[in-house]
């Protein structure tokens, strides 16, 4: 486990090599630093990747510091995100649509934001069950910070059809609302059709399975070992892919319940997985050496 580091101590780092880190509060359970050391190490670049601890009141200070320390990018967990898309100078693209920073490039003290977690996510359902989100029909359980940039990228893909279901409806209404000019064009079906806000409520999600190739889990529902499958088997179908943004443990209860099923499944390892990767390019120019990531993701989980 790397020393995690908190405003206060961040005068004692001394960098060798280049500089980079992920923020959070809290930050220890980030696989982060793990994944970006195996990968300087792999191409041999001389590099510290660091996990900071800032509270949501020191944010702003603790920024213009590392701006200045210098670090020379970093990643940003919970509870950042939306706080830290103020605070850099200029906000890239994927940061601008998915509302959010993972990921910040100091470019000579000139900090710019960008999201990786959305085309991290597009890669990683590439790669589980070769398909292009853009062509299938989504249905996602969650709102939160994970379940909104996952919809709006699945939007952004102009994906096929898109049905949100949270807890909290009035949250996935809101949400609805935002992404509904991206589904106002024909495809295969008409536009009320593509995108839809479905209730909390086992019957009414079973009946919309009949028509969704693939189902996300971006609750936090699984995370803690006494939780029940967010959804039974008995509900799910063979045709489904599901994906479980959860990734400890490996093998979740939505996902037995997915393989009990006779569907595909696959957690959410290769979407921390690929949003690192995409990080790692914007910060070297080079390709993220994806296997050693991988592995080193995967003995840290115990896969
Ligand atoms: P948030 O706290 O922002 O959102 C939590 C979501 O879970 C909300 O939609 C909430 O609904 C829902 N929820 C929580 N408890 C229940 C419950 N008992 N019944 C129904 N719904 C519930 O968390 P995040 O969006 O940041 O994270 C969500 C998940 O995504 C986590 O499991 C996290 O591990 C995973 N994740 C994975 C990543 C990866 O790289 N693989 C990256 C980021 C997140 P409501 O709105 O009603 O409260």
């Amino acid at each position: 486990m790397s020393k995690i580091f908190t405003p206060e101590s961040l005068g004692e780092l001394h960098a060798d090599g280049k500089l980079f880190g992920v923020i959070g509060f809290p930050v220890q359970h980030s696989l982060s630093p793990i994944m970006h050391a195996a990968a300087f190490e792999k191409l041999g670049l001389k590099a510290q990747y660091v996990p900071v601890e800032i509270p949501p009141e020191k944010l702003r200070e603790t920024v213009a510091l590392m701006a200045k320390k210098p670090f020379a990018g970093w990643n940003c967990t919970l509870p950042h995100k939306i706080e830290l898309a103020k605070l850099v100078d200029e906000l890239a693209e994927s940061a601008q649509k998915l509302g959010g920073v993972n990921t910040v490039l100091n470019d000579n003290g000139r900090l710019v934001g960008f999201n990786t977690d959305g085309e991290g996510w597009v890669r990683a359902i590439r790669e589980e069950f070769s398909l292009d989100v853009r062509d299938l029909r989504i249905l996602i359980l969650g709102a939160g910070g994970a379940g909104q940039a996952l919809a709006k990228q699945a939007a952004l893909e102009r994906c096929e059809k898109l049905v949100l279901v949270n807890r909290t409806e009035e949250k996935v209404r809101e949400l609805a609302s935002s992404l509904a000019p991206y589904f106002d064009t024909q495809k295969l079906m008409g536009a009320d059709a593509r995108l839809k806000v479905v209730p909390w409520d086992e019957t009414l999600i079973a009946k919309e399975l009949d028509q969704i190739d693939l189902l996300v889990n971006a609750t936090s529902i699984g995370l803690k070992a006494s939780d029940a499958a967010v959804l039974p088997a008995r509900i799910l179908q063979p045709h489904l892919c599901v994906y479980d943004t959860i990734y400890r443990p490996a093998k979740t209860r939505l996902l037995a319940a997915a393989e009990e099923a006779g569907a595909r499944g696959a957690n959410g390892l290769s979407m921390l997985l690929h949003q690192g990767a995409l990080s790692f390019e914007i910060w070297t120019g080079q390709s993220a050496p994806l296997m050693a990531m991988r592995q080193a993701l995967k003995k840290a989980v115990n896969i």
